[in-house]
């Protein structure tokens, strides 16, 4: 099984209010340029040469990178692993941060899925979350990326907003699939403690946002998604035949990732994971002293990420794969909590396969917990 390199590129034009991910605002070039060539130099001393066949630019915003700048990064790549000819090569992109010049040398170097941020087509709600840019910049982007001949878009929604009604979100639900992306990834809003939104929450200004509601959006979504052709395959993620995230698939099946740059996760494939320095300015001076920035390794348990991990995918987990990975039934090992969770209708056995039913998917933290 081939492996999937994932790069962060941690710097934005502003800030998020939601958003707890390791950014930077971008200030200039230069330093975009100090952190290129820190990466670089981290990807070309990395120990291991293996076959990869995903490659993922995350952030952040990747798409503030010049084409220049990309062309350093894949370089490095190509020098350290094995690439297949045929590799997904996604790069997050954020509305208007894309002109027809840039989409086109991006894909001159390979980049062939995009991935960016809609979030809401309500430009108040937009406002609201501190995005810099509004739905009329959504449509424009997709309208950009198929003229420059992408044929893999992929773009994220969030459900369960401050202020949103579920009127507000089948609206948006329409207005994205009215796009025809290839893709969607639909989240329910996740508020994290340090940041802006947190606050204005616990100061009152904005409501927090209501559980039942955010249920019911999650369903209404599953209605609507699947009149249009589209196939969930994962919790959040959902996709028209055959274009599954073949990355983030790698996460839900164990297969090796290796991330490179700031605050970038790393799973080896077999037993560890391992992450990098937060700090972008800290992790370039780590990188400057010693050619690496972990700072974090662990020993994971494989069989427990096995399940919970397969089970956020639709079609669950192979019985057989997990008795000849782990030398035990799946049924004798949690016999008990499988005859629970089977009982309140949040789990089922079909094909010889394991897999969460469409309640399952509601309370899947419910049945993780179970595993862990
Ligand atoms: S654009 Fe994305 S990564 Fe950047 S601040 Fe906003 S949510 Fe965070």
């Amino acid at each position: 099984m081939s492996s999937g390199v994932y790069l962060h590129i941690p710097f934005c034009r502003s800030r998020c209010s939601y958003c707890d991910f390791a950014t930077d605002v971008y200030k200039n070039a230069g330093i975009v340029d100090s952190y290129v060539s820190a990466l670089a130099r981290e990807i070309e001393n990395f120990p291991l040469s293996k076959a990869v066949d995903t490659i993922y630019f995350g952030g952040g915003t990747p798409s503030l990178l010049s084409p220049v700048q990309l062309e350093k990064i894949l370089e490095s790549i190509h020098k350290k692993f094995s690439v297949a000819a045929d590799s997904e090569i996604t790069m997050e992109m954020n509305p208007a941060t894309v002109t027809p010049e840039t989409l086109k040398a991006y894909k001159s170097l390979g980049v062939n899925r995009a991935s960016f941020g809609a979030q809401t087509f309500d430009d108040t709600e937009l406002k609201r979350l501190g995005r810099r840019h509004t739905a009329a910049d959504v449509r424009e982007t997709i309208e950009l990326l198929r003229e420059a001949d992408y044929a893999n878009v992929s773009f994220d929604l969030i459900a369960g907003l401050p202020r949103q009604t579920l009127k507000d979100w089948e609206r948006n639900l329409d207005e994205a699939l009215k796009l025809q992306p290839e893709h969607l990834s639909l989240y329910l809003l996740e508020i994290h403690e340090a940041t802006p939104l947190a606050e204005q929450i616990r100061s009152g200004r904005q409501p927090l946002p209501d559980e039942e509601l955010a249920a019911a959006m999650y369903e209404l979504m599953l209605e609507k998604i699947v009149l249009e052709n589209y196939r969930q395959y994962e919790i959040s993620n959902f996709c028209q035949p055959n274009y599954e995230s073949k990355h983030n698939s790698k996460y839900w099946t164990l297969d090796a990732v290796f991330g490179f740059g700031c605050s970038a996760h790393s799973f080896d494939g077999a037993t560890a994971r391992y992450a990098n320095e937060r700090d972008t300015a800290k992790y370039v001076s780590l990188i400057k002293e010693k050619s690496s920035a972990v700072v974090y390794r662990e020993e994971i348990n494989v069989e427990s990420e096995f399940i919970f991990l397969g089970l956020r995918l639709t079609k669950g987990i192979d019985l057989d794969e997990y008795k000849k990975r782990f030398g035990i039934k799946v049924i004798e090992k949690y016999a008990a909590d499988l005859q629970r969770l089977e009982s309140l209708g949040l789990i089922e056995f079909a094909e010889n396969r394991l897999r969460l039913t469409g309640k399952g998917f509601l309370f899947s933290n419910e049945v993780f917990a179970a595993f862990v």
